[in-house]
């Protein structure tokens, strides 16, 4: 198998084991409107893709999904737009964990934490990872770790894990005099 074959392997793992399990065992979208859905007050939005994953969409674009190159997090990098609702089969791995997301830890061991953008807009954030269905993060660190054996992948955590700190830095490190 080649290395293309790995990637594409992975991913549909990674996919497939994230296909049904959620963060609660009801529909969580009800407590909150489905507001992870929603584009912000400037209309803005979007779902960064794992390598590879745009290519899933090719020929078969779901209506409403659209992907724009963006280089946010790592050169090259593609984002999915989409319209506020889809079908579960179609949703992409970014979707899939959150308010979860795959970090790698410093000894390349792949890693699930908060997602800290999901503070502004997700209900079960104050209830941290325990308040989360245990099948649900069982999943996504199956997932995780499938992902993390495929360097591609490893990358795409280490750049998403490099953003999220930047994110996550203190202001008071910007060196702005108090
Ligand atoms: S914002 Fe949180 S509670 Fe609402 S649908 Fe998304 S994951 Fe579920
Ligand atoms: S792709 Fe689906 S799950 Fe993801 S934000 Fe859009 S509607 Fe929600």
């Amino acid at each position: 198998m080649n290395s293309c074959d790995f990637l594409s392997q992975a991913l549909k793992k990674a996919r497939a084991r994230l296909l049904d399990p959620t963060p609660l065992a009801r529909d969580c979208g009800r407590l909150c409107g489905a507001a992870c859905c929603q584009t912000d007050e400037q209309g803005r939005g979007g779902m960064l893709l794992f390598p590879g994953e745009a290519a899933l969409y090719e020929g078969r674009m779901p209506a409403g999904f659209a992907i724009h190159p963006d280089d946010s997090v790592l050169p090259g990098g593609t984002l999915l737009t989409c319209s506020g609702t889809c079908q579960r089969e179609d949703r992409p791995l970014a979707c899939r964990v959150f308010p979860l997301v795959m970090r790698l830890a410093e000894a390349g061991e792949p890693r699930l934490a908060l997602d800290p953008r999901a503070w502004p807009i997700c209900p079960l954030m104050p209830s941290g990872m325990a308040g989360l269905s245990s099948g649900f993060v069982e999943a996504a660190e199956d997932a995780a770790r499938t992902l993390a054996q495929v360097p591609e992948f490893r990358a795409f955590l280490a750049a998403q894990t490099a953003f999220l700190g930047r994110l996550q830095q203190p202001l008071w490190k910007d060196g702005v005099a108090t």
